[in-house]
Protein backbone atom coordinates (compact mmCIF):
# COMPACT_ATOMS: atom_id res chain seq x y z
CA UNK A 1 0.00 0.00 0.00
CA UNK A 2 1.07 3.33 -0.59
CA UNK A 3 -0.03 7.27 -1.47
CA UNK A 4 1.44 9.41 -3.72
CA UNK A 5 2.07 13.29 -3.25
CA UNK A 6 2.43 16.39 -5.55
CA UNK A 7 5.59 18.42 -4.86
CA UNK A 8 3.95 21.69 -3.31
CA UNK A 9 6.26 24.48 -1.98
CA UNK A 10 9.71 24.37 -1.46
CA UNK A 11 11.37 26.39 1.96
CA UNK A 12 14.89 27.13 3.00
CA UNK A 13 15.05 28.35 6.29
CA UNK A 14 17.57 29.12 8.89
CA UNK A 15 16.28 27.98 12.13
CA UNK A 16 16.34 29.65 15.03
CA UNK A 17 19.18 30.21 17.10
CA UNK A 18 18.48 28.76 20.79
CA UNK A 19 15.18 27.20 19.37
CA UNK A 20 14.42 23.39 19.59
CA UNK A 21 14.53 22.10 16.06
CA UNK A 22 11.80 19.60 15.93
CA UNK A 23 9.72 22.39 17.69
CA UNK A 24 10.86 25.08 15.20
CA UNK A 25 9.97 22.24 12.34
CA UNK A 26 6.44 21.80 13.61
CA UNK A 27 5.65 25.39 14.00
CA UNK A 28 6.94 26.31 10.78
CA UNK A 29 4.67 23.73 9.18
CA UNK A 30 1.51 24.77 11.14
CA UNK A 31 2.25 28.54 10.39
CA UNK A 32 2.15 27.83 6.65
CA UNK A 33 -0.55 24.99 6.63
CA UNK A 34 1.53 21.95 6.17
CA UNK A 35 0.57 18.94 6.54
CA UNK A 36 2.37 16.66 4.63
CA UNK A 37 6.10 16.98 4.14
CA UNK A 38 9.72 15.81 4.07
CA UNK A 39 12.72 17.74 5.33
CA UNK A 40 16.51 17.53 5.22
CA UNK A 41 18.73 20.17 8.30
CA UNK A 42 22.08 20.66 8.53
CA UNK A 43 24.06 22.97 10.85
CA UNK A 44 25.12 22.84 14.84
CA UNK A 45 23.32 21.67 17.96
CA UNK A 46 24.44 23.21 21.44
CA UNK A 47 22.84 19.73 23.14
CA UNK A 48 20.34 17.16 21.71
CA UNK A 49 18.79 14.21 22.78
CA UNK A 50 18.68 11.19 20.80
CA UNK A 51 16.35 7.82 20.88
CA UNK A 52 16.91 4.32 20.29
CA UNK A 53 13.58 1.82 20.41
CA UNK A 54 14.29 -1.19 22.20
CA UNK A 55 12.01 -3.50 19.60
CA UNK A 56 11.61 -6.30 22.21
CA UNK A 57 10.35 -4.46 25.26
CA UNK A 58 8.71 -1.80 22.71
CA UNK A 59 10.09 1.63 24.51
CA UNK A 60 12.37 4.40 23.66
CA UNK A 61 15.96 4.84 25.48
CA UNK A 62 17.68 7.54 25.45
CA UNK A 63 20.88 9.01 24.77
CA UNK A 64 21.45 12.54 26.04
CA UNK A 65 24.06 14.77 24.38
CA UNK A 66 25.21 17.45 26.72
CA UNK A 67 27.79 18.79 24.20
CA UNK A 68 28.04 20.96 21.13
CA UNK A 69 27.13 18.81 18.16
CA UNK A 70 27.43 19.16 14.29
CA UNK A 71 23.98 18.05 12.52
CA UNK A 72 26.14 15.57 9.87
CA UNK A 73 22.88 14.91 8.71
CA UNK A 74 19.26 15.37 9.94
CA UNK A 75 16.03 14.16 7.88
CA UNK A 76 12.45 13.72 8.75
CA UNK A 77 8.55 13.83 7.60
CA UNK A 78 5.80 15.38 8.49
CA UNK A 79 2.36 13.90 9.01
CA UNK A 80 -0.65 13.97 11.59
CA UNK A 81 -1.08 11.92 14.58
CA UNK A 82 -4.28 12.63 16.64
CA UNK A 83 -5.25 15.87 14.80
CA UNK A 84 -1.64 16.80 15.40
CA UNK A 85 1.54 18.27 13.38
CA UNK A 86 3.92 15.32 14.07
CA UNK A 87 7.61 15.64 12.63
CA UNK A 88 9.60 12.41 12.76
CA UNK A 89 13.37 13.24 12.37
CA UNK A 90 16.39 11.39 12.25
CA UNK A 91 19.94 12.31 12.88
CA UNK A 92 23.45 11.54 12.89
CA UNK A 93 25.37 14.16 15.20
CA UNK A 94 29.43 14.30 15.39
CA UNK A 95 31.24 15.39 18.34
CA UNK A 96 34.34 17.79 18.53
CA UNK A 97 36.54 14.51 17.20
CA UNK A 98 33.79 13.70 14.73
CA UNK A 99 32.39 10.82 16.47
CA UNK A 100 29.29 10.11 15.89
CA UNK A 101 25.90 8.76 17.63
CA UNK A 102 22.75 8.67 15.86
CA UNK A 103 18.96 8.12 16.35
CA UNK A 104 15.89 9.27 16.74
CA UNK A 105 16.49 13.04 17.59
CA UNK A 106 13.78 14.22 20.46
CA UNK A 107 15.05 17.70 20.86
CA UNK A 108 17.71 19.78 19.43
CA UNK A 109 19.10 23.57 20.67
CA UNK A 110 19.95 25.12 17.73
CA UNK A 111 23.37 27.03 17.83
CA UNK A 112 22.59 27.29 13.80
CA UNK A 113 20.73 24.81 11.44
CA UNK A 114 19.49 25.10 7.61
CA UNK A 115 16.10 23.48 7.23
CA UNK A 116 15.27 22.59 3.51
CA UNK A 117 11.37 21.27 4.01
CA UNK A 118 9.57 19.97 1.52
CA UNK A 119 5.97 20.35 0.61
CA UNK A 120 4.51 17.42 0.01
CA UNK A 121 0.34 17.44 -1.70
CA UNK A 122 -2.61 15.25 -1.89
CA UNK A 123 -4.12 13.07 0.35
CA UNK A 124 -4.23 13.10 4.40
CA UNK A 125 -1.72 11.02 6.04
CA UNK A 126 -2.24 10.06 9.63
CA UNK A 127 -0.27 7.81 12.03
CA UNK A 128 -2.12 5.61 13.91
CA UNK A 129 -0.78 2.89 17.22
CA UNK A 130 0.34 -0.25 15.31
CA UNK A 131 0.46 -2.99 18.10
CA UNK A 132 2.82 -5.50 16.38
CA UNK A 133 5.48 -2.77 16.91
CA UNK A 134 4.04 -0.37 19.08
CA UNK A 135 4.78 3.04 17.22
CA UNK A 136 2.72 5.15 15.45
CA UNK A 137 2.59 4.22 11.66
CA UNK A 138 1.08 5.59 8.71
CA UNK A 139 -1.84 4.25 7.52
CA UNK A 140 -1.78 4.61 3.83
ZN1 LIG B 1 12.07 7.62 14.74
Amino acid sequence: MYTQFELGRNFLVRAEHNSDLIQFVTELAEKEGITVATFTAIGALKRAKLEFYDQEKHEYREIALDSPQEIASCVGNISVTDGRTFVHAHAVLADKNGNTKAGHLLEGVVFAAEVHLRELKGAKLERKYDTVTGLSLWET
